[in-house]
């Protein structure tokens, strides 16, 4: 959540800065800032609202300087207004400094500074950060201006409890930035007598493809002609590596698509194409993970797996619940990362964790992983972001290499991971149970999903006309049965989180056990029902809600019309292997909840309240 971006160089900062921050918009959008140095003054915008709001307030002046920092906000202290915006100043009001994350005991410290005559102009966390900050900068200190500094900020860290990402800078110090990190990302990108530093690095990539990678701990000091890279902590060595971004910056740049999210709804013929590539072995009619780390001895050794995850990372993780059950036949269980992390979940040697993350940057996620490596459980990741710290604090894990995702409601990162979970059914399945027949039709299976993907895009002019006539619902309810329950679940969730109409996700039967009191002709149901084993008892739920005058759409296979005699609308998908299926049902109901949203004029891609990767706990 949040971005930060700073950049020093030679070229003029602030057009550097607001590309930077457009790029990370997603990642927060309630106010933005940024602070310019020149002349040995810092000149501070701050606007709540979108970047579009920053910009034009820049625009006006066109400032000078060519190193700044930047920031768009997630509040978590202190409503979204100008003052609580970022860049925030200390009592001298020459250092400025952006954070992302949270600063627990920041009001002991607080009142500690109003103690000391400290005036405080915001709501915020941060702006204690950066009184502390200040009060630890000594001018009379023998040491180089940078110098000063870098221990101001070490020792202000020192002091708060919490997570952090800062960017730092200093009137009387020209030519620095100092950055560092502990729970929220930060990535260092080099260029030609010009740095930059972000918290994610679609923020930069139009300049530089050349960035470190900052680890927890880590305190960076950027110069034109360089960085230096120090530990917070003494008892720590950083350890830095320059890496190549593996995507360019038309990647996450929307196209002709009017959104981010219906531009990734319509990547997922090839977002799972290449989940899957080079993941399947006809010859041993299994998959191949080698990211995993684990010899066969050892996999075949696991006897319990769990998998942490949150929002559509959970629900995709349900999904694996029951492939893994069905195909490998080993008891498998899915925490909430944000419960796991408190719980006291027994475990033994043999158990397998997963955590599941799009970003690798989910802090709940995160620390679900770290509680997993206290308890000595080997822990894996699935995660989309190679360079996250998930994917770094693993002890192995899969990418689902499904590219960029802007979009802050989750799609195709979604079909990624039940991808992967299916690899992952395969191989355990196949050193278990699975016979060489069956797992080759899994792959002959798997390999047909992509085109049958394409095929229900096709229907969106339909998807569309559905939208429009129930986009006025008072409320929807999402209905599903073994492994499309999970799907009904993510519909829902979709539905609330880009069109605001309050939905839920049930197992079919649990209608009559409470959620058919709210069915009426105002509340539309939505039907996950393929043609698999459980077909007709979905259809005895839909006589239930049709005979209490419910409307009822239905998400099906095709060639099963005798549905369209008892629901009010139907969306087939192809035909499929069950166990597929979700793969395909989520599509329509992606669509349906994008078309919902936009019928109720609703910012698809910047859902009220919501941002990308939730680095808060
Ligand atoms: N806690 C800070 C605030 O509320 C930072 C929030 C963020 O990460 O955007 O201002």
């Amino acid at each position: 959540m949040c971005g930060i971006v700073g950049y020093i160089g030679k070229r003029q900062a602030s057009p550097i800065l607001l590309d930077g921050l457009r790029r990370l918009e997603y990642r927060g959008y309630d106010s933005a800032g940024l602070a310019l140095w020149s002349d040995g003054g810092i000149n501070v915008f701050r606007k709540a609202g979108r970047i579009e709001n920053l910009r034009k307030a820049v625009n006006e002046i066109s400032p000078f300087g060519d190193l700044g920092i930047s920031h768009t906000r997630w509040a978590t202290h202190g409503a979204p207004t100008d003052e609580n915006a970022h860049p925030h100043l200390d009592q001298s009001g020459k250092l400025a400094l952006v954070h992302n994350g949270v600063i627990e005991n920041y009001q002991i410290l607080k009142d500690q500074l109003k103690q000391d005559g400290h005036e405080f102009h915001s709501e915020t966390d941060t702006e204690v950060l950066a009184h502390l900050a200040g009060t630890f900068y000594d001018a009379s200190d023998e040491a180089d201006l940078k110098t000063r500094l870098v221990k101001s900020v070490q020792e202000a860290l020192s002091r708060v409890k919490g997570t952090f990402g800062v960017a730092v800078m200093h009137a009387d110090v020209p030519g620095v930035i100092v950055g560092a990190r502990l729970g929220s990302p930060l990535v260092v990108g080099l260029g030609k007598d010009e740095q930059f530093l972000a918290s994610d690095v679609a923020a930069i990539v139009a300049h530089t493809r050349d960035v470190i990678y900052l680890n927890d701990y880590d305190l960076v000091t950027l110069t034109r002609q360089g960085y230096e890279v120090a530990s917070l902590d003494s008892q720590r060595t950083a350890r830095v590596q320059v890496s190549k971004v593996d995507f360019t910056e038309d990647d996450a740049e929307k196209g002709a698509f009017e959104h981010f999210m219906l531009k990734e709804i319509y990547e997922q013929p090839q977002s799972i194409r290449n989940a899957l590539r080079g993941r399947l072995n006809r010859d041993e009619c299994t998959a191949v993970l080698g990211g995993l780390n684990m010899s066969p001895m050892e996999l075949r050794q696991i006897d319990r797996i769990i998998f942490s995850g949150c929002g559509t990372a959970y629900h995709a993780a349900m999904v694996g619940e029951y492939l893994i059950e069905s195909l490998a036949r080993i008891p498998t269980e899915i925490e909430f990362a944000s419960e796991f992390r408190y719980r006291n979940v027994p475990t033994d040697k043999n158990t397998l964790q997963f955590v599941v993350s799009q970003s690798g940057e989910t802090i709940d996620t995160l620390a679900a992983l770290r509680e997993a490596k206290r308890k000595g459980l080997r822990c894996l990741g699935i995660v989309n972001n190679v360079a996250s710290t998930i994917a770094r604090e693993s002890d192995g894990g899969v990418y689902i290499h499904a590219g960029p995702e802007i979009g802050v409601a989750a799609t195709k990162t979604f079909t990624s991971q039940v991808a992967i979970m299916t690899l992952l059914s395969m191989l355990f399945g196949r050193i278990h149970h699975l016979s060489s027949t069956d797992g080759l039709e899994m792959i002959d299976e798997l390999e047909a999903i992509p085109e049958k993907i394409e095929s229900i895009l096709k229907q969106a002019p339909l998807i569309k006309s559905i939208a429009e006539k129930y986009a006025h619902a008072e409320g929807m309810l999402f209905m599903g049965r073994q492994i499309n329950y999970p799907v009904a679940m993510e519909g829902a969730l979709k539905m609330k989180e880009i069109s605001y109409i309050y939905a839920s996700g049930h197992p079919s039967a649990e209608l009559k056990h409470g959620i058919i009191a709210l069915v009426k002709p105002e509340l539309p149901s939505v039907f996950i029902a393929p043609d698999d084993a459980v077909y007709d008892k979905n259809v005895s739920n839909i006589e239930e809600v049709r005979a209490r005058k419910g409307p009822v759409i239905a998400v099906t296979t095709e060639g099963t019309h005798d549905i369209e005699r008892i629901t009010d609308d139907v969306i087939y998908v192809p035909r499929c292997k069950s166990i597929l299926s979700p793969l395909l049902t989520v599509i329509p109901l992606q669509l349906l909840s994008y078309y919902v949203a936009l019928a109720r004029g609703c910012d698809v891609d910047k859902p009220r309240n919501l941002a990308k990767s939730v680095t808060v706990e």
